[in-house]
């Protein structure tokens, strides 16, 4: 038995069998080998490297012939790496010194040179990258594997990967993918967000360990401590399967509160919404007794598709969630691309930094067309519920303004066009960066309502990569820092009059979310999973316990005091429900 640790990112249990996902999407059946079989394996690998050279000879003929010799020459370029003998000599070795299978040794080089590459930043030297994966591919293949549809698996598996994209995520089939674990990614990266979506237990930024994993291996991803065990003893199944149990029979009795209101004893009223990515989860709302869609990641439909999609495509998928929400309000935000959001359209060059580069609003501001396209698609949208539009990330008062302006010029083609719109539709702002909390009093009166997006908001504020496990442990909500920027926000919104809603992952933990609601918070939109403990623990408590947590944390000074106490406090409300934490 092996236990590692890791961060908790989609809470639940899978137990079932390993399999293994190369960096590159590539399955790799074994990790390692017998010592007795290195011999062979060697021997194989040496057979897929002439079969790969002879694959790559091919190539550059017939590309010399039909396109032209420049891109002949890149298939030369690729033998040439092919068949360099350091790497050669740095396979061979990962095979007779640590029993690594073929596929093994020939990805975990590769990718490490492929990383070097990517990281020198220049244009050319990542351009040098690709063609390591290209190589990579082309010997995988004549290793005998084919690239992994992520949607593989039996309905058993774990899928193990260096890191996972969110939009691979979002390719998993929860019908054979019953739970994942990478070496990589931070607590609020959105590859994490997409798990709790698709309610798949994951655990990430691992660190290295794919190397001592063999395939088909029993293994159990505990999604709520963060802790992957792998060959466990029995003694350890039965004791997850237990638990296990006792999650269902609970989750049971939770659905009971489904239809009642968020409300605190003494009648305080919380509205709770759902966070969505795809239509699909809908459903999940309904069946957690979601008041609405309170965030709906509209750039999901991109990040699946291999072409853009139009404005048809998009206005379909829009239609269906406001129609299913039965008149229930739908807060849609307009595409929040970039940083760990890209799929396979690229719309944006690689970037040194693109937590702050073009991405969200500013990509949408520099590309009108997709912009608009996505306008006309929720406006068309609108007259089939209560549909609202949200723009992402707004830094400056001059975004709002042209955001708004764009929308004020799709607004009158469509009712030029003869298009029936409702009179009037809600247009708010997320608030997740420091300039906009800091400038709120200005926005306040040009929005309709304000949305706080943690996740980002703590990134921005704490100067800490929300997908990077290196530095998770400073990626801290409950921060005295972060804690004042929403007190700032929520009080200017409620000076104004304006609504205010909190739409960052803060708001899934309950003692969390009775400390915003103590703070003035009445609406929270969280991932539709985490709803009805939110709900339960509301409506255990009155609203001055609420406010008492609120106050007790502004006398703290850091994250640890201020986790330290909500934890206890909770545990002297609910003590049920603490327990079960
Ligand atoms: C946020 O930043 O808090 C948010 C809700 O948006 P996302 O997680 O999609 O960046
Ligand atoms: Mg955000």
């Amino acid at each position: 038995m092996l236990e590692l640790q890791g961060i908790a990112v989609s809470p639940g249990v899978a137990i079932g069998k390993v399999l293994i996902l190369d960096r590159e999407g590539y399955r790799i059946t074994r990790s390692q080998i017998d010592s007795s079989d290195c011999q062979n394996e060697t021997q194989r690998l040496r057979a897929a490297i002439a079969e790969a050279s002879t694959r790559l000879d091919e190539h550059r003929q017939r590309s010399t012939e039909t396109i032209g010799e420049q891109v002949g020459a890149i298939f030369s370029a690729h033998q040439q790496l092919l068949l360099d003998p350091s790497l050669q000599r740095d396979w061979l070795q990962l095979i007779t010194d640590r029993c690594y299978s073929a596929e093994f040794a020939v990805s975990s080089v590769l990718s490490r040179y492929a990383q070097a590459f990517r990281q020198m930043g220049s244009e050319t030297m990542r351009e040098r990258a690709s063609d390591i994966r290209d190589v990579e591919r082309t010997l995988l293949e004549a290793l005998g594997g084919a690239p992994m549809q992520v949607t593989g698996g039996d309905g058993q598996s774990v899928l193990l990967s260096h890191d996972l994209t969110p939009s691979e995520t979002a390719k998993l089939d929860r019908e054979k993918i019953i739970g994942f674990c990478t070496e990589v990614g931070g607590p609020s990266g959105h590859t994490a967000i997409v798990a709790r979506g698709l309610e798949l237990p994951a655990v990430v930024g691992v660190g290295m360990f794919l190397h001592r994993i063999e395939s088909d291996a029993e293994i159990i991803v505990d999604g709520f401590r963060g802790r992957v065990i792998l060959q466990p003893d029995p003694a350890t199944v039965e004791r997850y399967q237990q638990r296990m149990q006792a999650r269902v029979s609970s989750a049971r009795k939770l659905t009971k509160i489904r239809d009642l209101p968020a409300v605190t004893q003494d009648g305080t009223q919380v509205r709770l919404m759902a966070n969505i990515e795809f239509p699909i989860e809908v459903a999940a709302c309904l069946d957690r007794g979601a008041e609405g869609v309170g965030l709906y990641r509209t750039e999901f439909l991109y990040l699946g598709a291999t072409s853009e999609p139009t404005e048809e495509e998009q206005y379909q998928s829009y239609r269906q969630v406001v129609q299913a929400m039965r008149g229930k309000p739908v807060v849609m935000r307009t595409l929040d691309l970039g940083a760990d959001k890209v799929g396979a359209i690229s719309l944006i060059e690689p970037e040194n930094n693109p937590f702050l580069g073009l991405r969200s609003i500013r990509l949408s501001l520099r590309q009108p067309k997709l912009f608009r396209t996505q306008l006309r698609a929720m406006l068309r949208a609108a007259s089939a519920g209560d549909l609202r539009i949200m723009f992402p990330m707004i830094t400056t008062l001059h975004e709002l303004r042209t955001a708004r302006m764009v929308l004020r010029q799709v607004t009158d083609d469509l009712r030029e066009e003869g298009v029936e719109l409702p009179d009037k539709i809600q247009v708010g702002m997320m608030v997740e960066v420091p300039a906009a909390v800091l400038m709120l009093d200005h926005f306040i009166d040009e929005v309709d309502f304000i949305s706080i997006g943690t996740n980002d908001l703590i990134q921005y504020t704490m100067a800490v990569d929300r997908g990077n496990e290196h530095v998770a442990d400073l990626y801290a909500g409950h921060d005295p820092a972060v804690l004042r920027l929403i007190k700032q926000s929520v009080d200017i919104a409620i000076q104004n009059n304006v609504d205010v809603s909190v739409c960052g992952e803060m708001g899934s933990t309950p003692s969390t979310a009775l400390m915003l609601v103590g703070i003035g918070v009445r609406s929270l939109s969280a991932p539709p999973a985490s709803l009805p403990r939110v709900k339960q623990a509301l409506r255990a408590v009155n609203i001055e316990d609420c406010q008492q947590l609120a106050e007790r944390v502004f006398q703290f000074t850091t994250a640890r005091e201020v986790d330290a106490y909500l934890q206890s406090r909770f545990a002297e409300l609910l003590p049920e429900m603490a327990l079960g934490v």
